[in-house]
């Protein structure tokens, strides 16, 4: 039996994994996890079942010939270096993946900023969370989540804000209902009446993008009602002059009623209910964060708690939830283009003690280039040369027709992949073969920032190699031998845990277990690792004063709908699919719970539209089109529509959401809006 843990969601369950024959192993729950202590949603339970080498890259292929891992790696390094030397280092960018571990990320990170010399290393958890980094670094100083999942065991009222929890996060979800029947109450804010929202005590369908009022009306609420933590906010909360002013306004009930377009009853209801509950855990997720507006929809929430004293102890914090399996640990080595490393920013000082840390020739000067602003930068020619690694941005990225075209006219695309034939591997010169979950080793780091193993199950099959030791080859044919001189993924770990703590007061949130020298005993034997005690429980920040932010967000004018196009698209998950389906694809039982993509449509639009449930309609945007099958819902707002993200060219003739969603990101955070575009639908 090896311990290790799930490859899909944020969540991080542990796993107990029994190899009974070539290729094939049972799947456990580990019920010494402290994620999921022994329980498994239907996509971690059939890991088992995608373990085939169905489709697999297991050679490197130069175009469509197979190359050997030499010739393969010596071009690639030869590219990249002759595109710095001719246009600069931000003429070449690396795109990699919350799927990656945080050995992989480490050495791809080093690799771009301190030798090449450029923070052109962005991720596809920009998709995902970058709105709540942006959030937690405002208020916290930091990119601190400041909670853990023991907190909902400990909360009384538990609120989710934009996430359908009991579907994209199934095991957070049986624990927040297990609080609930203990007798917690359940508030979800979603415009979507979701299986989550069905059985809340309450649901505030609010209008999309109001979130900001909703959370200041809430505030404004505790505000006149006496219940703000004035000794907590006195000693540990910096409140910038006209904070109350700014939040104030438009925030009594009524007005937000209006704006939210919410009963005022329904949000009285949960403003009393957070009033009178100190214990309370606000749960967030991609609803807030992929936002034009994500990083003050993340503030809007922090301030509540920061100033109702709701942080720092049991069953009282904001709680982002992550949609990956380590998008925690590429935030820890600064895999994100607006990190340094370990948490820093390129204030001189850390560029400085990171790149002493490296003994690296050059230190990327400033943040690189966010997701959509770098296929941008590819769409326009900035970029010469391009290494894409564990994600299909083809898909992916909003207006991903265009990330197609630009990928296909950039000079050099390397992929860096398990599967073979990807919509974005179409477009690559090079493929490289990528180790699978359950071939490599190495962690990830989970949304309340435990720190869990994967270990190989199997040997590697073909050619394939882990994702850092192909990235170290390529710094070493690049020139960097001795930086990039990784035998095992224990000694980048070690690597990462002492960089952490570099001449950083060895008092952050960092002190990685693994710094201690010697033997790989406590890197294999970490199963998991969990940070003690509860973030800022001594009502410290890690701020210069220590103390929290308040930030003054207000309310953005929600825009009218257009005349050509008047609804409003979502987009979101399928229960039991993971992304572009590459892997929840080969398991045939995951399939049954929806079989192809659906769009879901009030009945009064229904109506109006002439759109029959059961039959095929058309959503366009200004970006693209696609074809799907009808769903008619009471649960959808009129107005708005609803499509999964989970479709491909390679999957579907229809359901192609990427297509849809406009390249407009949060000004701050840069995470895409793709929670509300502009659309229209017809019957086909
Ligand atoms: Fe895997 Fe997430 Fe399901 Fe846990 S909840 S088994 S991590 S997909």
């Amino acid at each position: 039996m090896i311990l290790t843990t799930c490859a899909y969601c944020g969540v991080g369950c542990g796993i107990r994994a029994t190899v009974t024959g070539e290729r094939q192993v049972r799947i456990e729950g580990d019920p010494d996890h402290p994620a999921n202590r022994g329980r498994l949603c239907s996509k971690g339970t059939h890991l088992g079942e995608t373990v085939s080498l169905d489709g697999r890259l297991l050679h490197p292929m130069i175009g469509r010939k197979r190359a050997s891992w030499d010739k393969a790696l010596d071009l690639v390094a030869r590219k990249f270096r002759d595109a710095i030397a001719t246009h600069g280092p931000d003429s070449v960018a690396f795109y990699v993946s919350g799927q990656l571990l945080t050995e992989d990320y480490y050495v791809a990170n080093k690799l771009m900023k301190g030798f090449i010399g450029s923070a052109n290393i962005d991720t596809n958890s920009r998709l995902c969370m970058s709105s709540a980094v942006a959030g937690h670094m405002r208020a916290f100083g930091e990119d601190v989540v400041p909670a853990n999942y023991d907190d909902i065991d400990a909360a009384d009222l538990i609120v989710l804000v934009g996430s359908n929890t009991a579907w994209c996060h199934p095991i957070v979800y049986q624990r927040i209902r297990a609080r609930c029947e203990a007798g917690a109450k359940l508030v979800v804010i979603d415009p979507r009446r979701t299986e989550t929202a069905e059985e809340a005590d309450l649901h505030l369908p609010l209008r999309p993008g109001s979130d900001v009022a909703l959370m200041n009306g809430a505030l404004a609420w505790c505000r006149d009602v006496g219940v703000l933590d004035a000794g907590f906010v006195a000693d540990h909360v910096a409140v910038p002059d006209g904070f109350w002013d700014a939040i104030g306004e438009g925030s009594d009930l009524w007005s937000v009623a209006r704006t939210c377009d919410l009963p005022v009853a329904d949000l009285k209801r949960f403003y009393e209910l957070f009033a009178a509950t100190p214990r309370t855990v606000t749960l967030f997720s991609q609803g807030v964060n992929q936002s034009l507006a994500g990083t003050d929809q993340v503030n809007a929430i922090l301030n509540l708690h920061l100033a109702t004293g709701r942080i720092g102890k049991p069953g009282a914090a904001p709680f982002s939830i992550t949609g990956q399996p380590n998008a925690m640990g590429g935030r820890e080595v600064g895999g994100l283009a607006s990190t340094l490393a370990a948490h820093m920013d390129f204030a001189p000082g850390n560029r400085e003690r990171v790149q002493r840390f490296w003994a690296s020739p050059t230190i990327a000067p400033k943040p690189g280039l966010k997701a959509v602003d770098l296929f941008r930068a590819v769409d326009e020619g900035r970029i010469k040369a391009l290494w894409i690694m564990a994600t299909n941005p083809a898909v992916s990225m909003p207006d991903a027709g265009r990330v197609r075209d630009a990928l296909a006219g950039c000079p050099f695309v390397v992929v860096s992949d398990v599967i073979a034939d990807t919509d974005t591997s179409a477009h690559a010169h090079v493929r490289l073969p990528a180790a699978a979950w359950g071939e490599k080793d190495g962690t990830v780091t989970n949304s309340d920032r435990t720190i869990s193993r994967q270990r190989a199950l199997f040997p590697r099959p073909g050619e394939a190699q882990p994702d850092w030791w192909i990235v170290k080859e390529v710094g070493r044919r690049m020139g960097w031998k001795t930086a990039f001189a990784y035998d095992r993924p224990a000694e980048i770990w070690r690597e990462h845990a002492r960089l952490s703590t570099y001449q950083n007061d060895g008092k952050r949130l960092f002190a990685l277990p693994g710094q201690a020298s010697g033997g790989n005993a406590r890197y294999e034997a970490m199963q998991p690792f969990r940070w003690g005690g509860t973030p800022f429980a001594d009502g410290r920040f890690p701020t210069p004063d220590g103390r929290a932010r308040l930030v003054p967000v207000v309310q953005k004018p929600l825009a009218a709908p257009l005349r050509d196009w008047p609804m409003t698209l979502n987009t979101g998950r399928y229960r039991d699919q993971w992304h572009s389906m590459t892997r929840t694809g080969l398991a045939p039982k995951l399939a049954r719970h929806r079989e192809e993509p659906l769009v879901e449509v009030h009945p009064a639009d229904a109506d109006r539209l002439g759109i029959a449930d059961g039959g095929l309609a058309r959503v366009a945007t200004p970006q693209g089109d696609s074809l799907y099958r009808v769903s008619v819902s009471a649960g959808q707002r009129p107005g708005e529509l609803f499509v999964p993200i989970h479709w491909t060219d390679r999957t579907s003739s229809g359901g192609r959401t990427g297509l849809l969603p406009r390249p407009l990101a949060d000004p701050i955070s840069g995470q895409p809006g793709f929670k509300m575009t502009p659309a229209r639908i017809a019957a086909v």
